[in-house]
């Protein structure tokens, strides 16, 4: 009897890989564990085992694997059965999933690059030889691949060693890291027995008269632990005394002092679990009443409350109910970075249940969430994540929230998995059979769709501030008249200055919100009107007034500002557009006295850049913060009364289906941000057509107006949720051979899909890192087989890439284009 095991491989194949196994393996190895298989000519991959069986593949001699890497599963049944999901959904290879969906530390192949952890001392008795090596190599080299690590050992498999050293913290991963990380075993260093008595001690300082630095140590080791009474963290010590780590290890060595770890759960959580949970007003309760009774009969709810309604209160009720019944919860926000106030909010109520999980966050530490949720850790309860969190190993899920469910960054655009975190949390809570509530005060269109006619998820609406604060009054205000009558100082209207100048008078903050779309200050010349392009991109640098230089926001290309022009040489160059920066400058001049901030992409990078600012404003250190996007989502001040939009028309103009839709949600969503706590708040928005529908319809919060209007626009062109959308996108490098493939991609597409086939067509940036894009659009009725459709696509693609020109094109498919 033979032995198989198919094996999902972290490559974009199509198909699962079968290698054959001995007998003992196939009765320890089950699907979920790792093993390190041979691929290609010399290669060795993590791969994760799928299934185990005995069909020998008939097509190629299955070659047997390496080694197994766990002794448990690292993933679950439920986990494979969401991927597989995710990889037909989205028509994307399991590798794919794979990749995206776990931590990388899990994945190591011969072309990772490995390093050096960044503890100082590593204690190298605790090394076999195999990992002493690899220790000692990477003592003369700060980085090496694995296939090198593999020449070293003489080994063919490394990934054992390697695996076991990642676990002692000796090696890692080379990536980004955002955060210098604690390491999991902190050390610490006492006294030895010996010199416990203070005799001892007196005799041993007197015998370090001569190695004053040493003496110098234990002396502030002493006056540590007479001010703590706890033990003493080695990195603390040899700050205090300014010493260096070979300098403790000598006293280490010396006998006077000795080591010892003490283990600390890196993302864990310090504070207590100190509030009680807020009794909710009449009108929260109703709806959280209204929300357990559609969880009866339906396992999704769409929960449309206006900004500061309390909703987030709701949320905190609904997951103390599913704790109590020993589930786990999943809360998913559009972008972890700025939820410091949610997690406080949160880990207040649930102490240490709280588990944050973040791409952001180092290896180790996502590691360790992943473990937790694995095991189902005590402090892993509560998931509060991203996007990618709805890859994490649940067992025991009992609600999914999805909050500001109608943000885009739940959307990965790139690379596939293409995949809405919003839909596929509604899958993964079907695999557990447990609820998910969509929150939000301006829904999607679709989840508004799916909930109201459709009926495909319940329906529950809060129209209620918490407190009965009014919603912000909201005046648009003409520009373009404004201008005419020379009313306008920079960007700014008389009107905004009067109410910003009260604003200040009366001690309340103010909120400045520019759009970062198009709005991008470029540099131009006044004599050729030239203006510097990206290399690589179809589009032109940005300028980056702060750090004097030009920048391309597709591809990181960057260069120090010009002093005369690429083209004539003339020196008279002058910037275009205006972003934050320019904003914030103006508001320097026209209010001196006021302290400003700014939050756009630039000031907030690194895990801690959002949480500076954001505790800034909080602590009212800043009266104006200016700022892009990210001022929509979520944050809840208490002392904003005014928020002016610098100017609402590039955001309507914008050319996308879902301008409309964006332009009234972003505008909501900032005017949310006034008047949260006892005064009514303000809302100015600039603009040159004052009678736009959209608004209009914002000015009125009339969300269900925009709603219907929106819905006409989507059945007359043929847009979600009436139809839906798969975008082709082809790359390449060379202008000519896009061209043509598209062309005759499209041509066979449209002879099966017919008039559904829209393009093929250049996007409005069309080369981006040097690639050109070509776009073709499907849309694809209701009642239309998704299943059939993504086959006949398929097949057209198989057909095109055996077309040997445009085998070189990359062709992307992306579902549900959001
Ligand atoms: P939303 O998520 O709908 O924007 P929040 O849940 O953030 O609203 O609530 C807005 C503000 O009102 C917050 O500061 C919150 O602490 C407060 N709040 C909401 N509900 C209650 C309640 N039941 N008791 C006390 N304060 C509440
Ligand atoms: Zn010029
Ligand atoms: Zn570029």
């Amino acid at each position: 009897m033979q032995y198989f095991i198919d094996v999902i491989l972290p490559v974009p194949l199509e198909r699962l890989f079968t290698y054959s196994i001995t007998k003992a393996e196939s009765e320890f190895l089950k699907s979920g564990m790792r093993v390190a298989v041979p691929f290609g000519k010399s290669k060795i991959y993590t791969a994760l085992v799928h299934t185990i069986h005995q069909n020998k593949p008939e097509v190629y001699d299955a070659k047997p694997i390496h080694q197994i890497l766990d002794e448990q599963p690292i993933i679950t049944m439920a986990q494979l059965k969401l991927w597989e999901w995710i990889s037909k959904y989205y028509i994307c290879t399991l590798g794919d999933v794979l990749r995206a969906a776990l931590p990388s530390a899990f994945l190591l192949e011969s072309e990772t690059i490995i390093s050096r952890a960044n503890n100082e001392f590593a204690d190298d008795s605790q090394l076999n030889d195999d990992e002493f090596l690899v220790y000692e190599a990477l003592q003369h080299q700060s980085a090496l691949k694995v296939q090198e690590i593999s020449d070293i050992l003489d080994k063919k498999n490394v990934l054992p060693v390697l695996k076991r050293l990642i676990e002692k913290e000796v090696i890692k991963i080379d990536e980004e890291i955002y955060e210098k990380y604690r390491p999991k075993l902190v050390k610490y260093v006492k006294l030895v027995e010996a010199y416990q008595s203070e005799s001892a001690l007196e005799s041993l300082l007197d015998n370090l008269s001569r190695a004053p630095k040493q003496r110098a140590i234990i002396l502030t080791f002493f006056s540590m632990s007479a001010a703590t009474k706890k033990p003493i963290k080695v990195s603390e010590l040899i700050e205090k005394s300014k010493s260096t780590a070979t300098q403790i290890k000598i006293l280490i060595e010396k006998e006077i002092f000795e080591s010892f770890h003490i283990q600390t759960d890196r993302v864990s959580y310090s504070g207590e679990q100190t509030d009680a949970l807020k009794q909710l007003n009449t009108h929260q309760l109703k709806a959280l009443e209204e929300i357990n009774k559609t969880f009866e009969t339906q396992k999704v709810c769409l929960l449309h409350g206006i900004t500061s309604s309390g909703k987030t209160e709701i949320y905190v009720k609904l997951i103390a109910d599913v704790l109590k019944q020993g589930q786990q919860v999943l809360y998913l926000v559009p972008e972890i970075a700025l939820t410091t106030q949610l997690v406080n909010r949160l880990q207040h109520y649930f102490g240490e249940q709280v588990a944050v999980f973040h791409s952001k966050y180092s290896l180790n530490e996502r590691v360790e969430v992943w473990q937790n949720v694995l095991r189902n850790s005590n402090k892993a309860q509560i998931i509060l994540g991203a996007r990618s969190s709805v890859f994490l190993p649940f067992n025991n899920l009992g609600l999914i929230i999805v909050d500001e469910e109608h943000e885009q960054s739940y959307k990965q655009f790139d690379p596939a998995p293409r995949y809405h975190a919003r839909d596929t949390a509604i899958v993964l809570a079907n695999i557990f059979n447990a609820n998910t509530l969509l929150g939000s005060a301006t829904p999607s269109i679709e989840s508004y769709f799916n909930a109201t006619k459709a009926n495909k998820y319940g329906f529950v609406t809060l129209n209620r501030r918490y407190n009965d604060v009014l919603l912000p009054e909201i005046e648009l205000i003409d520009i373009k008249d404004k201008h005419k009558r020379k009313r306008m100082k920079g960007h700014f209207s008389d009107r905004l200055i009067e109410e910003m100048t009260e604003a200040l008078e009366q001690n309340y903050q103010i909120i400045l919100f520019q759009n970062r779309r198009g709005y991008s200050p470029i540099v131009e010349c006044n004599t050729c009107g030239h203006s510097p392009q990206c290399p690589n991109c179809d589009v032109s640098l940005t300028y980056h007034q702060y750090k004097k230089q030009l920048r391309c926001h597709y591809c990181g290309y960057h260069m120090s500002m010009l002093i005369s022009c690429m083209a004539c040489s003339s020196t008279d160059m002058d910037s275009k557009g205006f972003g934050t920066e320019q904003v914030e400058k103006e508001v320097n001049l026209l209010f001196p006295e006021a302290k400003v901030g700014r939050m756009d992409l630039d000031t907030t990078r690194g895990k801690h850049g959002y949480e500076r600012i954001i505790t800034a404003f909080e602590q009212q250190e800043v009266d104006i913060l200016v700022g892009t996007q990210m001022l929509t989502k979520g944050l809840d001040f208490r002392n904003v009364k005014l928020v002016g939009i610098m100017n609402a028309d590039n955001m309507l103009n914008f050319p996308d289906f879902r301008a409309h839709e964006r332009s009234y949600q972003l505008m909501q969503q900032v005017a949310g941000r006034a008047g949260r706590t006892d005064e009514q708040g303000k809302v100015l928005i600039q603009t040159y057509n004052p009678y736009h529908k959209i608004l209009q319809q914002v000015s009125n919060n009339d969300y269900l107006g925009m709603f219907n209007e929106q819905m006409d626009e989507r059945h007359n062109f043929k847009y979600p949720p009436i139809y839906r959308l798969i975008k082709i996108t082809l790359k390449h490098r060379d202008y000519n051979k896009v061209n043509e493939g598209a062309d005759w991609l499209a041509t066979a597409l449209k002879q099966v899909f017919k008039q559904h086939v829209l393009g093929p067509e250049f996007p409005p940036v069309s080369r981006i890192r040097n690639l050109y894009h070509k776009n073709i659009l499907l849309k694809i009725p209701q009642n239309q087989s998704l299943g059939k459709t993504k086959e006949a696509i398929l097949k057209i693609k198989h057909s095109f890439t055996s077309v040997k020109t445009f085998r070189p094109i990359r062709v992307v498919l992306n579902i549900d284009n959001y």
